[in-house]
């Protein structure tokens, strides 16, 4: 599943090939917009809400997707051989005389009217990377229910949105908890909304979701994906457990304090 500053670098390259172009083809290859014809419109653009995508076209019409595990978009010029995988596998087409964007796998392909599209994204909690971004209301919203666990609290999309596991998990070790310790119990819980809009803002147009400042290939993380290595800080070997509906969380057993599966 993409991190939300994957999402923002993707809304920022459909924006750039595509805003502004008349679409010459348009297919929705899902059940309930296979009808649909946007062929003729304008993009008006396309913007990030969290891990959603809102394209935006003349005549007050949104296209919602979202990639969740496995889905994807990909650009290609006039000409280009499509490579995203099998043909049976686009949902979504949008050409214009420059640029075609094609989205492989897509769970979610949604036409909307732009007026309600809160019907789509209108659950999610305040965006870290969005221009309303409220850390207030985030810090409301994941202290009302006090004894969940961090790493999950974070993960949910109603709390705030555009956290995925690489930086719940990061983010666990940076405040010095485990994931696994109760939204309740950290130190200092505006440090780590801010934190958060740091590194997402300061990924948002780079690959690799680096936490550490360092963007060396295997240095770009504190504990994330580091099974069986020492900790960079303190030398202890890395733990490795699941959290979140089955996710893979990784921590160092002495910098970081709280609950944590016993093996
Ligand atoms: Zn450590």
């Amino acid at each position: 599943m993409p991190e939300g500053d994957t999402i923002y670098h993707l809304a920022h390259r459909l924006d750039q090939a595509l805003t502004g172009q008349v679409l010459t083809a348009a297919e929705l290859r899902v059940p309930a917009h296979a009808t649909a014809d946007l062929t003729g419109r304008r993009v008006l653009g396309t913007v990030p809400r969290g891990k959603h995508l809102l394209t935006r076209f003349e005549g007050g019409v949104t296209l919602h997707t979202h990639l969740r595990m496995d889905g994807r978009w990909e650009l290609f010029r006039p000409g280009e051989r499509w490579r995203g995988g099998p043909a049976f596998q686009v949902r979504a087409l949008l050409g214009t005389e420059r640029a075609t964007a094609v989205g492989y796998r897509l769970p979610v392909v949604q036409l909307l009217r732009t007026a309600e599209e809160h019907r789509a994204v209108g659950h999610l909690g305040p965006d870290l990377l969005g221009p309303g971004w409220d850390a207030a209301e985030a810090r409301r919203r994941l202290l009302a229910a006090p004894q969940r666990p961090i790493g999950s609290a974070l993960l949910d999309q109603r709390n705030l949105a555009g956290i995925g596991n690489v930086y719940a998990v990061e983010l666990s070790f940076l405040a010095g908890v485990t994931p696994w310790t109760p939204v309740a119990d950290l130190p200092d819980l505006d440090r780590l909304l801010e934190r958060a809009r740091q590194l997402l803002e300061a990924n948002r147009l780079r690959p690799g979701h680096i936490t550490t400042g360092d963007t060396r290939p295997g240095c770009g993380h504190w504990v994330y994906g580091r099974t069986r290595r020492d900790c960079v800080r303190c030398g202890t070997p890395i733990r490795t457990a699941r959290h979140d509906q089955g996710r893979v969380a990784h921590w160092c057993p002495r910098c970081q304090r709280g609950p944590a599966p016993t093996e």
